[in-house]
């Protein structure tokens, strides 16, 4: 069976001002600990011969260099937020490395937005070959095939915002989460991981607290569950220590594999 497993990497686990944050002397953002160093939030998901990446960070780059990503056969939106998609340019290397459009996938929200903040790369007219990104464009409801596995959108909420969040195999990745809807729950059974967003202690009201984290992880019941989407309150080695088994904050360059 294991050519049918997951690897995913952790990309960015950081919130969306990164950590450390501009001209913040407090002891995270000062640390020397590598795990307190995030980038803003995205994995890849990577199968046979196939690599999926989730959203396109202002750091896509950076992170693609970090993690040897070499190459992005199709790109799963989450939402349209400045932290997970400013990066979309950096995709037109991919495009010359795999000469082919680049298909990315998400709601209908999400792809209006994408068109509106980077009208260059939608718009028709012939172009220099690696002058802009090529790609298409997606519209997801229901669980889709890339690569000969099923791809299962979970919505999710965001404050009032409707999110997806992924599943593949025994994974799911659900960022930029405050509440799952009822019918989701039933599409979060049996994982063997989970990454989950959990901000920070103090109660926020788009993302999930730590403590809201933990007990929605608990009842998700994952075998092992990863918190990112992590502001600069809650330093790596501390904050591992008080969470429970089978509970951990996830960090930059991280490897995790599933079924
Ligand atoms: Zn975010
Ligand atoms: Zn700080
Ligand atoms: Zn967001």
């Amino acid at each position: 069976m294991l050519e049918k497993a997951l690897k995913i990497i952790v990309l960015g686990s950081g919130t969306s001002h990164g950590v450390p944050m501009i001209a913040c002397d407090c002891p995270v953002c000062l640390s020397s600990d590598p795990h307190d160093k995030r980038t803003r939030p995205s994995i890849t998901i990577q199968y046979e011969q196939t690599t999926l990446l989730v959203d396109t960070t202002p750091e896509l780059r950076l992170q693609c260099l970090a993690n040897d990503v070499t190459r992005v056969h199709a790109v799963l939106y989450t939402h349209y937020h400045v932290d997970h998609v400013t990066g979309l340019d950096d995709l037109r290397r991919f495009n010359w490395l795999q000469e082919q459009p680049i298909p990315c996938y998400g709601q209908t929200a999400t792809l209006d937005r994408l068109r509106m903040m980077f009208p260059y790369v939608f718009e028709q007219e012939e172009k220099y070959p690696s002058a802009v990104p090529r790609l298409t464009l997606h519209v997801i409801d229901e669980p889709f095939q890339i690569g000969g596995r099923t791809i299962t959108p979970i919505p999710l909420l965001h404050g009032t915002m409707p999110v997806l969040g992924f599943r593949v195999g025994n994974f799911a990745y659900c960022t930029d989460v405050n509440e799952i809807p009822a019918d989701s729950w039933p599409l979060l059974e049996g994982l063997d991981v989970l990454i989950l967003d959990a901000l920070r202690k103090r109660p926020h009201p788009t993302h999930f607290n730590l403590d809201q984290a933990v007990a929605h992880a608990k009842k998700i019941g994952a075998k092992q569950t990863y918190f990112t989407h992590i502001a600069h309150e809650l330093g790596h080695d501390a904050t591992n220590r008080e969470l429970p088994d089978g509970m951990a904050l996830a960090y930059d360059t991280q490897v995790i594999h599933s079924s």
